[in-house]
């Protein structure tokens, strides 16, 4: 028998994505049906790597009938798990609050019969070590939280921000410098020029407003309504913002205020959390016990929009 060598190119026109093009080498006599692209899909659409998708290069046996075709099929179906993982990535980048939230104040969710859900949310932000460490044990437990950011710490740290979208978090908007008092201009401000540095340095467009201090008559919430953005407040503050709380308090504190639909306030910047590092898996090892399900602020407004919608029915 004689065996050829011919390599094949295909060139799959990607729509969205950078024009790429996939080429597949086909060896004559050398077909292994293992052996073929996988086609599962990419686990986290913000890694979403064109490159590693479509590795390892495909051996071929052209004389075997049908294998062509599989080929084509198993472009298809990737071209397929792109689109829809593009979709994906442009939802969870780019969100806006659900009708029913736009432009509100929000403590927790109202869910009726629900599985029980819960938010941690991560304030002041991006930082040095502590964002990495809170984001190590977030992975380790398979955890998806809310990170608050403010506009000057993610000048800083643009690198460690990047990682949190990376890894599938969402994000908020915690104002440029953290002020407690302000006049209407500088609230405008404040806002602002951390939605345009959050959106230059990941791509994200959070409606999720969280106003430094929890305060709602300085400004800044009131332009955050205007704009539509929810503001979000919590249901369990773990008091983790005073460093004279200890490790085993700051656990009690979210862990008495624990209900489905709460959201828990920690800080992963700012200071030195080492605190709010210790206590975290302790944390989400007794949620986990209690049989909660750890979701983003952004699920967690869409669980409850879509509760509304079913009662309105
Ligand atoms: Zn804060």
């Amino acid at each position: 028998m004689t065996l050829l060598t011919i390599d094949v190119t295909i060139r799959v026109s990607l729509s969205g994505v950078q024009k790429t093009c996939l080429a597949l080498v086909a060896a004559a006599g050398s077909f292994v049906a293992g052996a073929l692209m996988p086609v599962d899909p990419p686990s986290e659409p913000a890694t979403l790597n064109l490159t590693n998708l479509l590795k390892p290069a495909v051996k071929l046996d052209l004389e075997f009938p049908g294998v062509k075709a599989i080929a084509i099929q198993r472009v298809e179906q990737w071209k397929n798990l792109i689109t829809q993982g593009e979709a994906q990535e442009r939802k969870r980048r780019i969100f806006s609050s659900p009708a029913s939230f736009q432009g509100k104040i929000v403590h927790q969710a109202e869910l009726v019969g629900h599985e029980k859900v819960i938010a941690l949310t991560f304030d002041d932000g991006p930082w040095i070590n502590t964002t990495e460490k809170v984001l190590k044990i977030l992975n380790q437990y398979q955890v998806k939280a809310t990170f608050f950011w403010i506009g000057k710490h993610l000048k800083l740290y643009p690198n460690i921000a990047k990682k949190v979208v990376a890894q599938g978090h969402a994000i908020g908007n915690h104002t440029w410098h953290h002020p407690y008092s302000l006049n209407p201009s500088e609230a405008t401000k404040e806002i602002e020029e951390t939605a345009t540095l959050i959106h230059q340095v990941t791509g994200v467009k959070t409606s999720l407003f969280r106003p430094p201090g929890g305060v709602l008559n300085n400004g800044l919430s009131a332009y955050a309504q205007q704009q539509k953005y929810t503001v979000m407040m919590w249901s369990a503050d773990s008091k983790d913002w005073n460093t004279a709380t200890s490790t085993s308090t700051m656990i009690d504190n979210v862990l008495r205020n624990a209900r489905s639909g709460g959201i828990v306030l920690l800080h992963d910047g700012g200071g030195n959390r080492w605190q709010t590092v210790e206590a975290l898996p302790v944390i989400i090892a007794e949620f986990k016990n209690r049989g909660y399900k750890f979701v983003t602020v952004p699920e967690l407004l869409q669980m409850e929009e879509n509760q509304i919608k079913l009662q309105a029915k």
